[in-house]
């Protein structure tokens, strides 16, 4: 091979000046080769041993102060920088890859979504556009949601960063539908009347969020009330939207939730279709979690009346496992989802043949122009675990959230505050009627993440304070569980001896617990 076609410089050029000066390869690819096989083994390591550590711990000062540090001009050993990973990053995650973790709706993440996501970053696709096959990939994975939901072949999606960007993607779409395409060039000058959308008042704040963004205003998500299970009351939403077609308003958009982060509670889907249809308004619905329990044959039932929606917003990321971040839209009308974000451009100019082949691309459906190739990782998930394995680990998820609320029904010093539609459970460490409960299940909760035993999070449910335990970690077993309860019962009787909830007595100061770590 002549010498010009060296793929690489010389190691040690005599003169300092190699061929390619510019070039952040390494030198020793073989010691780069070493270095990269432990940094893998060591990750490989955090997941299968993860139950030997805690769930979370605060991270010591000093570890927190040594993320201040003046830019790094001289380069440093990666073998280094991958200790200090080690060291003062790995440990003070935020631990939802542990099977304790059951806060909020996070995923565990799996190994097999870790290697596609490897992949995908040595790959270095942009998935904005043009004729490649990680394009196809998403596709794909576009298809497979299309089958799952029982979609038209005409309906488009899109990966996006997670449910709050998917939402605000249907959204725009339903604003389009509503005002026509002209709103893309007039804002909402377009409208004559005040746009004005619906969702119940279990709904995720982002989509308040989304209305606020796409400059319709907060104020127009009318937030109607939950029935006993926690579902949006059908009447209530019908006198909402009469009362705002009396009062000149424009209703657009009815955003139904299918699992409600609060509680996990599912709207009335099919009543909601009906109504939609009726009124000729945009059925969106947020699926954040819950749309994917269409992979597990006891809960698809309760989802019935989805494949009506006009659009869907769901996360891979919550049940489905796939590593942070994966959200994805789903638009039945692949042309109205098409003519709310395309915009021709000289330098993303379009072609039957070449690299820029393969119209409409990504970028064409939403905001992101650069993009990551969020769909590998999700293409291996489901098909290295297929989705009956998948289904099989949803369920197995809200059969243990009924196994809890069965254990917190035997227990005198527990209640359930609502009932367990899915996988949520909430609760709370009973308290005498003198002391304020609120108080006590705050602080046995910040307890409980202290431990490092266990990590549930907090909400509010018919104005108390519940202890919300979420499963949506694939890890999860029965033992974690009895493990979170027992704590549960030692801390929070702790929490009430200490005086936490009397006379006015807050939390902290008297508890002891770790303080001094989480100074
Ligand atoms: C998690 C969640 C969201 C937000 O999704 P992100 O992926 O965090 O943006 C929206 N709605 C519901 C019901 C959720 O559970």
């Amino acid at each position: 091979m002549p010498e010009s076609f060296s793929p690489r410089p010389p190691a040690h050029p005599p003169d300092g000046t190699a061929d390619v000066p510019g070039s952040l390869d390494p030198q020793d690819w073989q010691a780069l080769r070493a270095q990269a096989h432990r940094m893998l083994d060591d990750i490989l390591d955090y997941q299968q041993n993860i139950r030997q550590r805690p769930v979370w711990q605060p991270a010591p000062t000093a570890v927190r102060d040594s993320f201040q540090q003046a830019l790094p001009q001289q380069p440093q050993d990666l073998a280094a920088v991958h200790a200090e990973f080690m060291r003062d990053i790995l440990p003070y995650a935020i631990g939802n890859a542990h099977p304790g973790f059951m806060g909020w709706v996070h995923g565990a993440g799996t190994p097999v979504g870790m290697l596609g996501e490897m992949l995908a970053a040595g790959l270095n696709a942009n998935l904005g556009g043009r004729a490649q096959v990680p394009v196809a990939v998403e596709r794909q994975i576009t298809h497979w949601m299309r089958e799952l939901f029982h979609f038209p072949e005409n309906a488009s999606g899109l990966f996006v960063t997670g449910t709050s960007m998917a939402n605000l993607i249907a959204l725009l779409v339903a604003r389009s539908q509503a005002l026509g395409t002209e709103v893309r060039r007039q804002g909402l000058q377009a409208a004559d009347e005040q746009l004005v959308a619906y969702a119940s008042a279990g709904a995720h704040k982002c989509i308040y969020k989304a209305m606020d963004v796409a400059g319709i205003g907060g104020d127009f998500l009318r937030t109607i009330p939950l029935d006993a299970c926690f579902r949006l009351d059908m009447a209530a939403l019908e006198q909402a939207i009469a009362a705002d077609r009396a009062a000149g308003f424009k209703p657009f958009m009815i955003a139904g939730t299918a699992g409600s982060v609060d509680v996990g509670a599912i709207d009335p889907l099919p009543q909601l279709a009906d109504l939609a249809q009726r009124e000729g308004l945009w059925f969106h619905i947020d699926g954040a979690f819950g749309a994917l329990g269409m992979l597990a044959p006891d809960i698809a039932p309760h989802l019935a009346g989805i494949e009506r929606a006009d659009s869907i917003a769901f996360d891979f990321h919550k049940w489905l496992q796939v590593p942070y971040d994966a959200g994805f839209v789903l638009v039945r009308d692949g042309n109205r989802h098409f003519d709310s974000f395309a915009l021709p451009v000289a330098y993303l100019s379009r072609d039957l043949r070449g690299m820029a082949a393969g119209s409409p691309w990504p970028c064409d459906f939403g905001l992101d122009l650069s993009r990551s190739f969020k769909a590998l990782k999700t293409w291996f998930t489901l098909k290295v675990y297929g989705t009956e394995q998948l289904g099989r680990m949803i369920s197995t998820t809200c059969v243990l959230a009924r196994y809890l609320a069965q254990r917190i029904d035997e227990l005198p010093q527990l209640e359930l505050l609502a009932p367990v539609a899915l996988n949520i459970v909430c609760f709370r460490y009973r308290c005498p009627a003198e002391v304020n409960a609120d108080l006590v299940n705050a602080a046995t909760v910040v307890a409980l993440q202290e431990s490092g035993i266990a990590a549930p999070s907090t909400t509010t449910i018919n104005g108390h304070l519940a202890i919300r335990v979420a499963i949506v970690n694939h890890r999860t077993q029965r033992a974690d569980l009895d493990a979170m309860l027992q704590a549960t019962l030692r801390l929070g009787a702790q929490t009430l001896a200490s005086g936490i909830g009397r006379n006015g007595q807050g939390a902290f100061g008297s508890l002891g617990l770790r303080q001094d770590a989480a100074e």
